[in-house]
C-alpha cells in the first residue's frame, strides 16, 4: 500500500524514472513524448544538468536566507536580467513558490496599491468566466472554472466575472469584427455596476490556458481592455503563469498585442519545472506607490536564493538557444500538422493556439459545436489512448457549460524535434480514432 495521497485518485500511475529533452521514461523502460511539458511547464526541456548544477551549487553555498534579512546576488542578478524583458516599465520582481502564490500576491498588491493611494474602497476583483488562476482560495475565487469552484463555492463569491475571449464560441453577431470591443464594453459595464470606486483590479490570462485550451483573443481585445481599465483607475493583472517565458512564441503573452499590464504573474516556464518558482511582478509606478506605505505579505519560501539561481539558469538557456523563437516556429508546425492529421475529423471542432500552446476542442458535431456529454469521458479516453501509445497530453473538461466540454492540449518543451512533433501528431490521430471510432 502506498502512503502517498495521490493526485490521481483511483488510477494506478507508472513510476517516473528519467527524462531528457521532450522525452520521459518510466521504471518499466516505457518511453513517452512529453507533449504537454507536464502541465505546460517545461520550456527548456528535461534533463538540463546545467540547471541542476546551478541549483546544487547554490544550495551548497547557501540554501536559505530569509527574505526580510537578506537579499542575494542570484536574486539581484535574476531580477535585473528579467526586468528589461518584462512588458512594463521599471519592473519589480517578487518571487514566490508557484502560480497560485503569484496570483495571491498580485491580488494583494493591487489592494495595497489602492490603499496607499487613499482609495480603500477599492476591493473588488474582476476576473473572467472559464478562467484559471490557481487553486488557493483567493486565486480560485478570481477563477471562473466551475468544476474546480463547485465544491468550495460556500467559501467563494467575492469576485465578479465577465465573459472570456473565446472566439470559437463567440456569441456576438459582428464576430469576428469588433469582439474585443464588445467584451471590453462588458468589463466597462461590470465596473460601472460594481461602482467604479470599488474595483481594485481586472485579472485575465493573455491567452486562455488551462480551462479554454489556448483560446486566442481577437487582436482588438487587449488594447480595448487596457483602455477600460485605465479609464476607471482599475489595475490590469496579466496572469502569465502559463503564457510567460516563451510559451506563446513571444517572451510574454502580452507582447503579442503590445499590452502593458500593471501587474504580471508568472510560474511554470519561469523555472521550467526545475524549482518551484512563481513571480509576481509590478511596474515601477505600482512599486513606488506600494513602497510608500508598505506591503503586508510574504511566504517562508519567497525570495528563495536557490529559486533565483534556477530561474537565472533557465533564462540563460532560453536566450542562448533562441528557444522563444523555437516555440513560435515549432508551434506553427505543430498546428499545421495537427490540422492536416485531424482537422477534418467530424469530432474535432477547433485547433487553436499561439506558439507551443495549442488546444484541440472536441465536439459532438462540427456544425452545431455541441459538446459531448461528460458521461462519455471523451477527453479521458483520448488521453489514455495517447498515453498507452507513448504520448502525454494535457486537457480540460466542463468548460462549455460548467459540466460538458472536451479538449486536449499540447505544450511540449521548446526543444521538441520535428520528428517528435510528427510522432506526437500521428499518435494523436490514432488516439482520437481509438477513442472516437
Ligand atoms: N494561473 C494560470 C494562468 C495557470 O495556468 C495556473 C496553473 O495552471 C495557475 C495560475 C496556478 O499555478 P500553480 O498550479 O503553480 O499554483
Amino acid at each position: 500500500m502506498s502512503h502517498v495521497f495521490s493526485r490521481a485518485l483511483g488510477r494506478a500511475l507508472p513510476v517516473v524514472d528519467r527524462a531528457e529533452g521532450a522525452l520521459i521514461w518510466d521504471t518499466q523502460g516505457r518511453r513517452y513524448i512529453d507533449g504537454s511539458g507536464g502541465a505546460i511547464v517545461v520550456g527548456i526541456g528535461h534533463g538540463r544538468t546545467e540547471v541542476a548544477e546551478a541549483v546544487a551549487g547554490q544550495a551548497g553555498r547557501v540554501a536559505y536566507a530569509h527574505g526580510t534579512a537578506f537579499t542575494s546576488e542570484p536574486l539581484e542578478q535574476y531580477a535585473s536580467e528579467l526586468a528589461p524583458l518584462l512588458p512594463m516599465d521599471d519592473a519589480r520582481v517578487y518571487p514566490v513558490s508557484g502560480g497560485s502564490e503569484a496570483v495571491e500576491t498580485a491580488l494583494k498588491l493591487a489592494r495595497a496599491y489602492h490603499l496607499a493611494r487613499g482609495e480603500g474602497s477599492r476591493t473588488v476583483v474582476i476576473g473572467r468566466r472559464s478562467s484559471y488562476h490557481g487553486n488557493t482560495l483567493g486565486a480560485l475565487d478570481a477563477s471562473g472554472r466551475e468544476p474546480l469552484r463547485r465544491p468550495y463555492e460556500p467559501w467563494l463569491g467575492r469576485a465578479v466575472h465577465v465573459s472570456p475571449a473565446y472566439e470559437y464560441r463567440c456569441p456576438f453577431p459582428g464576430h469576428p469584427v469588433g469582439c474585443g470591443r464588445v467584451l471590453a464594453d462588458q468589463l466597462d459595464e461590470a465596473i460601472t455596476n460594481a461602482g467604479p470606486d470599488t474595483v481594485a483590479c481586472f485579472i485575465a490570462e493573455p491567452v486562455s490556458g488551462a480551462t479554454l485550451g489556448a483560446a486566442v483573443p481577437s487582436d482588438d481585445y487587449w488594447p480595448a481592455i487596457r483602455e477600460v481599465c485605465d479609464r476607471h483607475g482599475v489595475l490590469l493583472i496579466a496572469d502569465e503563469v502559463m503564457t510567460g517565458f516563451g510559451r506563446t512564441g513571444a517572451w510574454f503573452g502580452c507582447d503579442q498585442w503590445e499590452v502593458r499590464p500593471d501587474i504580471l504573474t508568472a510560474g511554470k516556464g519561469t523555472s521550467s519545472g526545475y524549482w518551484p518558482l512563481g513571480l509576481a511582478v509590478c511596474s515601477g509606478d505600482v512599486y513606488e506607490t506600494v513602497a510608500s506605505s508598505g506591503f503586508t505579505h510574504g511566504f517562508t519560501y519567497s525570495h528563495s536564493v536557490v529559486g533565483a539561481a534556477a530561474g537565472l539558469s533557465v533564462l540563460e538557456i532560453l536566450r542562448r538557444e533562441n528557444l522563444v523563437e523555437a516555440s513560435r516556429t515549432k508551434g506553427e508546425r505543430l498546428r499545421k500538422e495537427l490540422t492536416a492529421a485531424v482537422g477534418d475529423h467530424p469530432h474535432v471542432g477547433d485547433i487553436r493556439g499561439l506558439g507551443l500552446m495549442v488546444g484541440v476542442e472536441l465536439v459532438s458535431d462540427r456544425g452545431s459545436k455541441r459538446a459531448l456529454p461528460r458521461s462519455d469521458a471523451l477527453t479521458e479516453r483520448v488521453l489514455a489512448a495517447a498515453k498507452e501509445r507513448g504520448l502525454l497530453l494535457y486537457s480540460s473538461t466542463g468548460f462549455v457549460d460548467g459540466v460538458d466540454g472536451d479538449l486536449i492540449m499540447f505544450g511540449p518543451p521548446f526543444v521538441i524535434s520535428d520528428e517528435q512533433i510528427d510522432e506526437a501528431v500521428a499518435v494523436t490521430a490514432e488516439a482520437v480514432a481509438a477513442a472516437l471510432p
